[in-house]
């Protein structure tokens, strides 16, 4: 009979993948579930921002030793995981995310003069307003991302829905799933959106805030940049205070979404669909406004879930009960590779970091 792994992994999209390839650096067994494709929930698309700034120095903490983690397994993966060309932002509140930076240390990141900001951010319109480079910061390879760690895995990762994670009571973990049913050790789900169901079968009630985000992406007019940083603009000077924006591989494309989400009932269901309509149409109308190295006719259209948590939209927590850990939270692409450690830690027995706990409320402003 085939030997059960000591570990199952709900979800590869890429916080399962990146526990599970941390499981595996740790030489542990792991099996990883996957009802769709590796990858096509909330991670799916291209391009994502790693920026070190967040309004909670433990969590820039955190970033600043994930950026370290996600260049290791570049290096190990054969392949560019995330772009040197940085992450500019703009807006009022860039004193004090550089205050918060340089406190934390070892972030290379500095305020920059409209000059630099052409070079950096060629694409942008004129702005003379608050300015700063996370130079540390740069655009992931999501998709590069996702192909190499899902090839490293093998056939780790197979497809099967689970149906529930539950304790047996005998110190292990079963796994019901469409296909079969197994016991492990332990279990981690990073199921995105089936999380908190996941979770509800065990008694816990996750906090999780399911909403809907839309995020377009433009072609860049003419011969694309050799470089072009990542954006976050909350300045309001081209009338939006929450925009984010990255390049695709190549810089030939430009994705630029509001951070504003819809909010949806229990049941996944639209209020008002329309919102989602308008969120695409203001994203439409800023690009004309403030990025004229773009064709401001979209491309391409991701719409998709999102799971936030009430304390910060970048807050992130990992539940625990009996033996089977939970995470939840949103913007993790770029924390992914050192949450994926913090969760093999977990699951391999070294017990959870104090700051992944619920109460810890990582990422609060503070
Ligand atoms: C448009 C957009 C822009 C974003 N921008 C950024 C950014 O710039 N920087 C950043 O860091 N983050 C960003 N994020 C957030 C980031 O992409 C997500 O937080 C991250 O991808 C979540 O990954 P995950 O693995 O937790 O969830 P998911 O990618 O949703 O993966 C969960 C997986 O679990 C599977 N699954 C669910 N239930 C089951 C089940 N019962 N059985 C088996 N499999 C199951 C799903 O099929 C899915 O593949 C953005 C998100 C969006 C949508």
């Amino acid at each position: 009979m085939d030997r059960i792994p000591e570990v199952a992994v709900v979800g590869a999209g890429i916080v399962g993948l990146c526990t599970a390839y941390a499981l595996v650096e740790r030489g542990a067994s792991v099996r990883v579930y996957e009802s769709g494709v590796p990858g096509h929930g909330q991670s799916g698309g291209q391009s994502r921002i790693f920026r070190h700034a967040h309004d909670d120095s433990r969590l820039v903490a955190f970033t600043r030793e994930g950026r370290a983690v996600w260049d290791e397994w570049a290096d190990r993966l054969g392949a560019e995981l995330v772009s040197p060309d940085g992450v500019v932002a703009l807006g009022g509140a860039v004193p004090d995310r550089l205050r918060i930076l340089r406190e934390a240390g070892g972030i290379p990141a500095r305020p920059v003069d409209g000059t630099e900001l052409r070079a950096r951010m060629p694409l942008l319109a004129d702005y003379q307003g608050p300015a700063m480079l996370d130079e540390g910061g740069g655009a992931i390879r999501t998709r590069t991302a996702i192909e190499r760690l899902t090839g490293a895995l093998g056939d780790r990762v197979v497809t099967d829905e689970v149906i529930s994670v539950h304790p047996t009571g005998q110190g292990t973990v079963e796994v019901l799933s469409a296909a079969g049913r197994a016991q492990y050790a332990t279990a981690v789900v990073c199921a995105g959106l089936g999380t908190a169901r996941l979770a509800r079968g065990v008694g816990l009630s996750l906090p999780v805030r399911p909403a809907a985000h839309v995020r377009l992406t433009f072609r860049v007019r003419g011969t694309p940049p050799e470089r072009v940083a990542c954006l976050q603009d909350s300045s309001g000077h081209f009338g939006e205070t929450g925009v984010y924006a990255a390049p695709y591989p190549g810089n030939d494309r430009y994705a630029v979404g509001l951070s504003q989400t819809v909010g949806v009932r229990e049941d996944g269901s639209f209020v008002d669909p329309g919102e989602l309509v308008a969120l695409n149409d203001r994203a439409r109308a800023y690009v004309s406004r403030a990025l004229p190295g773009l064709d401001p006719e979209p491309v391409e259209y991701l719409h998709c879930w999102v799971t936030s948590l009430p304390w910060s939209e970048d807050g992130m927590a990992v539940w625990e009960a009996e033996g089977i850990f939970f995470a939840a939270g949103h913007n993790l692409f770029k924390q992914a590779p050192r949450l994926g450690r913090a969760l093999a830690g977990a699951a391999t027995g070294e017990g959870l970091e104090e700051d992944l706990r619920p109460a810890a409320k990582l990422g609060r402003p503070r």
